[in-house]
């Protein structure tokens, strides 16, 4: 062995310990699989987003990854290929994605402008729908897709979401499982012949947002929040540093970032909170929740996207209107969850820890998670979950089908079982003992109003 392959070997025992975890198996990750789209499709932004969104999941599993784009110039400037090969080595440095086909190759494609008889695994889209067809057979209403050629430039949602669908389909593809063709909307989280073309553009524009955790689902979002855009100030607040396992699916972060600078452990990590803040140019506070000043300003929303130091039970206690957050489980699911106080339960009843008495405020068909779930992850269900927090995010500043209803929590299964991958649950607020007094809360949002502070007024 030579010493650049003692160093891969190293590399990937430090990085994919987490990806062993949830079940991965080392002859599946080193399966050789290649990427390529259309000309026509390429030439769009959507189809774009969907290729460097799916490289960057691809490279943080899958160790044979080979890209076959097409020669397209991106509205930066930049050549696509580019982009997608530079993001690739700084994921994983030991790839060749420029590498010559090989035998046996898992072929995902992505397309618009027709079909592909040739991929294993083939992607396309139609508005915010997203599908996944494996080896030509599609899901349930298929043909609405099939003639959604060049959708436009801004609506990106289907493409990312497809995306996500892709990437977990070629998991379960090199493991030997078979994956249902799937059909999804994470706008209106619906699926198969129900799943719309309804979407959302960005940009996000809810205000000045506090991201609580730093972990995968807080990079996934603002991955997306950049791709999408974002309008007013958002704070990535984190006190971890990103270490070399985290890279298997926290999205933007590169080997450097966790002290690994070409995949060799010479380096210096950067704080969690500045690596996903970086992605779509946030503040970062390197800190934990809990440390931060009590009398800090107010966010006009919170999005609580850790579970550490109680930090689940301290903002439900904080009088807020409304609080989201997203969830991946051990499940093989990306998991969205409202909580508005008066009707919801909390997200420390949602998702009680383990040294935590257990409140019994939780009901609904859906199983409740484990609260350590998130310690291992794949990168398509972290990427997924903060994509449904983004179309959350689009839908609050529009239409607000979100908050209409008894459901509160969202499921999208990207094992891709037979049956629906979209599943809906009611968490009722009866029992919980977190959120504040009516009288309290509005206190506290009179002192500092902020602009969702009238969703209270509706329960
Ligand atoms: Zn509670």
């Amino acid at each position: 062995m030579t010493p650049r392959q003692q160093q891969a070997q190293a590399f990937y025992a430090a990085r994919d310990k987490r990806t062993a975890q949830y079940g991965a198996e080392e002859g599946a990750l080193n399966r050789p699989i290649v990427l390529s789209v259309d000309e026509v499709t390429a030439a769009d932004r959507p189809a774009q987003v969907a290729i460097l969104a799916l490289v960057d999941m691809l490279f943080r599993v899958h160790r044979k990854v080979r890209l076959d784009l097409p020669d397209v110039t991106m509205a930066t400037g930049e050549r696509l290929e580019d982009v997608a090969i530079a993001a690739a080595f700084a994921i994983d440095p030991f790839q060749r994605p420029k590498g010559l086909p090989v035998d046996g190759e898992v072929r995902l494609h992505l397309t618009t402008t027709g079909s592909s008889e040739a991929a294993d695994v083939m992607g396309t889209w139609n508005g915010g729908r997203a599908e996944v067809h494996i080896r030509g057979a599609g899901p349930l209403g298929a043909e609405a897709a099939r003639h959604s050629a060049n959708a436009g430039h801004t609506d990106v949602l289907g493409a990312a979401t497809t995306a996500c669908l892709v990437a977990a389909a070629a998991f379960a593809m090199v493991h030997g499982r078979e994956p249902t063709p799937a059909a999804i909307n994470l706008l209106t989280r619906t699926s198969g012949i129900g799943a719309g073309t309804d979407s959302a553009i960005g940009p996000l524009d809810v205000g000045n947002v506090d991201v609580i955790g730093g972990g995968a689902v807080g990079h996934a979002l603002t991955y997306w929040a950049n791709v999408f855009g974002v309008i007013g100030t958002w704070n990535v607040i984190d006190g971890d540093d990103a270490e070399i396992h985290n890279t298997n699916r926290c999205a933007g972060m590169t080997v450097a970032d966790a002290g690994w600078p070409n995949g060799v452990p010479v380096g210096v990590a950067r704080k969690k909170a500045e690596t996903a803040a970086r992605n779509n140019g946030s503040r970062a506070t390197t800190a934990w929740f809990h440390e931060l000043p009590a009398e800090r300003p107010r966010p006009d929303l919170l999005l609580v996207l850790a579970n550490e130091h109680g930090v689940r039970d301290a903002v439900a206690q904080r009088g807020e209107p409304l609080l989201l957050h997203a969830t991946t489980s051990a499940n093989w699911t990306a998991e969205l969850h409202r909580h508005i106080p008066g009707r919801d339960d909390c997200p420390a009843c949602r998702l009680p820890t383990k040294t935590q008495a257990s409140f019994a405020c939780s009901e609904g068909h859906a199983d409740p998670t484990d609260g350590q779930s998130g310690d291992a992850a794949l990168p398509f269900l972290s990427a997924a979950s903060g994509l449904l927090l983004c179309a959350a995010l689009l839908d609050l500043r529009t239409d607000r089908h979100l908050l209409e209803g008894r459901d509160n929590h969202w499921l999208a299964h990207l094992e891709l079982p037979l049956g629906s991958p979209i599943q809906s649950a009611i968490h009722r607020g009866t029992t919980c003992v977190h959120h504040l007094p009516p009288r309290a809360r509005k206190t506290i949002q009179a002192a500092q109003p902020r602009r969702w502070d009238h969703i209270d007024d509706l329960t």
